[in-house]
């Protein structure tokens, strides 16, 4: 990968996925290196989830054959998170610098072809919609977290590279299969009603960043995208990681497992 000719293979985007994660993706289909693509694609800033919002980035992933609009979600929220002018560092995992995202297993597993989503990058994201479990933070077996984009083709415990996005990059287990904490199961105790309501809030974060505007109440009027900073400050945006903390959660479904047992 040394010359601008268009690439060939290069896999589909999914129109919610996060550039990061296609990235990592193209980059494998290539036999190449995260490091190769993104210089390939002129992209100087370290967050490519950004940075591929670029004019430049634009054109020279256009020159390889790249469409980056296919990225429809990502193009939409980011170009909006820049816009209201919100703090990466506090709406945004990260794994030290670099970018880092939660995932729900039941998602990977149920998808031919794995990707993390745009929505799966926010810290305010912490339940599954979709499955109704609590986002999964790490890998259960080695404990690391997943931080994209990674050259997948040197990804694995001994370097020589993981197919898919389903697997741990570090150690190669699989994501898909860990056991999630379910929120609907013994209501009241694995997730209080507080607690529900926080969680949805961090949904409402993402609907706002896709569609421009922020609404506070059902029937209130729409607020610019800016009034997401101040929701924040007043802590009723669910981003603090202390928040449905794995293993308090974990610890409180088990022992609701266990009264039902015994009763
Ligand atoms: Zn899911
Ligand atoms: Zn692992």
């Amino acid at each position: 990968m040394t010359t601008a000719s268009r690439l060939v293979f290069v896999p589909s985007a999914n129109i919610f996925e996060a550039p990061n994660s296609w990235f990592s993706r193209i980059a494998l289909s290539q036999g190449a290196t995260v490091g190769e693509l993104l210089a390939m694609l002129r992209m100087k800033a370290r967050d490519a989830d950004f940075a591929f919002l670029s004019q430049e980035t634009q054109e020279a992933a256009m020159a390889l054959g790249i469409d980056l609009r296919d990225l429809k979600v990502a193009c939409r929220v980011f170009h909006n998170f820049l816009r209201a002018g919100l703090e990466p560092r506090r709406f945004l995992l990260y794994e030290g610098q670099r970018p880092s995202y939660r995932f729900c297993p039941h998602c990977l597993k149920a998808r031919s072809e794995p990707y993390f989503p745009v929505h799966w990058r926010f810290a305010c994201w912490r339940v599954c919609p979709l499955h109704r479990c609590v986002m999964c933070d790490s890998c259960e077996s080695c404990g690391m977290r997943v931080s994209l984009p990674r050259s997948m083709i040197h990804a694995g415990p001994k370097g020589e590279g993981v197919a898919y996005l389903s697997k741990c990059l570090t150690c190669g287990t699989s994501l898909a299969a860990i056991k999630t904490t379910p929120v609907d199961s013994f209501p009241g105790v694995v997730l209080a009603a507080w607690e529900r309501e926080l969680a949805s809030n961090g949904r409402a974060v993402l609907a706002a960043l896709y569609t421009g505007f922020v609404y506070v109440s059902a029937d209130g009027p729409s607020r610019p995208l800016r009034k997401l900073a101040e929701l924040e400050r007043r802590g009723v945006i669910p981003n603090n990681p202390r928040f449905l903390a794995p293993e308090r959660l974990i610890e409180r479904f088990v022992t609701a497992e266990a009264i039902q047992a015994s009763s």
